[in-house]
């Protein structure tokens, strides 16, 4: 069976690690050659809303999925109108990931507890939102942002016209700035027939909008069980084949939810050495019709991202537990390069084990373990 993927970062470079033991075929499509699946699997390229080119990439798969959120819906569904090839993660999905007013909207209808927030598409529109959500705030593109780009910081009605200036012009959120105790994200793999598997809070931590450490299971049973329901509410909403993500704050013991991810997540790539089936072969499993794994921890991991720069092999291979992963990226300030995952016996394992691992790779994380 073959999979078509729609983009070939990192993503799709580690499903097809974990889909060819299964006998899985791929065929990626991206914008450029010099992408990291492009070593494990063949690749089209041209331009996501290349329609003869997506045609010819749904033509030759039994599934399409993407690795990436940003795909044109439209296109995606002109792509495979009139041929059998599935569509996994369902577009109605995508479509939400997609825009952050969308996701507020999904949140808000399932009784998901979401931030403040109201959409913004004028200057006088952003002094109204900022006076009806309160300051501070965050400004935040609709659609594109990721890793915290997009986004600007309001904290007093001063900083309202440089917010404007920076991102006014494209459709904007506005919503409150929390001010969190953690980060925590719920992710989970639903299959054709409904059956599902939910993997272990994950607690994360975020410097300048990216993610840089996971700490998974996060044992916070009472969080768990909220976050498991959310998680559960999305995924039945949309019918959901694949894997879904969840990104939350925590305020005051409660989940506040952030956004959604509908795809493999980098907070859940801790699941390839510490849980019994990882994210990325449990998605396959899905959108292939198989039976879904176990998603139970196998012991006690702390993901950490290379950003930037890679650290020598040796350096991170020397710490015993550790295992790493290298995407064959390109350095960039504040590209994700690779990372790397500790698997410990326990959680005081796992934490003197991570303090050690940031030490080693010169890392400094506020209120990390
Ligand atoms: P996002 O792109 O929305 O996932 O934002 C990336 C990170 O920026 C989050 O994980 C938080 O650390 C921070 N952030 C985003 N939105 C907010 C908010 N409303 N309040 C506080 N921090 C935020």
């Amino acid at each position: 069976m073959t999979i078509g993927i729609v983009g070939a970062g990192q993503l799709g470079r580690m499903l097809a690690l974990a889909g060819y033991p299964l006998g899985l075929d791929f065929l990626f499509l991206d914008r450029s050659a010099d992408v990291p699946a492009a070593r494990l699997a063949p690749l089209l390229v041209g331009e996501f809303t290349d329609l003869a080119l997506l045609r010819r990439l749904a033509k030759r798969s039994e599934v399409l999925s993407f690795d990436w959120e940003n795909v044109s819906v439209a296109a995606l569904r002109a792509a495979t109108r009139g041929l059998r090839t599935r569509v996994s993660p369902p577009l109605r999905a995508l479509a939400t990931g997609q825009d952050r007013l969308a996701e507020k909207r999904l949140f808000e209808r399932l009784k998901i507890p979401t931030t403040r927030h109201a959409p913004v598409s004028t200057r006088a529109g952003l002094e109204r939102a900022c006076a009806r959500v309160g300051l501070p705030g965050i400004l935040k593109t609709r659609r594109l942002g990721y890793d915290g780009k997009g986004q600007a910081v309001i904290r007093s009605r001063a900083g309202i016209a440089a917010a404007w200036n920076a991102l006014g012009g494209a459709p904007l959120l506005y919503e409150e700035l929390v001010d969190f105790e953690l980060e925590v994200s719920a992710l989970g793999v639903r299959a054709r027939d409904g059956r599902e598997a939910l993997y272990p809070l994950t607690r994360n931590w975020h410097a300048d909008g990216i993610l840089r450490l996971s700490v998974a299971p996060w044992e916070a049973p009472a969080l768990e069980r909220q976050a498991r329901a959310h998680l559960r509410a999305a995924l039945r909403d949309f019918n959901y084949v694949g894997t879904l993500a969840i990104e939350f704050f925590v305020r005051d013991g409660r989940l506040i939810a952030n956004e959604l991810a509908p795809r493999v997540h980098n907070s859940g790539h801790w699941t390839i050495e510490g849980a019994v089936t990882s994210q990325f072969e449990n998605h396959l499993r899905a959108i292939a019709g198989l039976p879904l794994g176990s998603a139970a921890a196998r012991g006690h991991a702390a993901m950490v991202n290379l950003i930037g720069r890679m650290p020598p092999a040796g350096v991170v291979l020397a710490q015993q537990g550790v295992h790493l992963h290298d995407y064959g990226k390109s350095p960039r300030p504040g590209r994700k390069l690779g990372h790397c995952t500790l698997l410990a016996p326990t959680a005081a394992q796992r934490d003197r084990g991570t303090r050690h691992l940031l030490r080693r790779l010169a890392l400094s994380l506020d209120g990390a373990p």
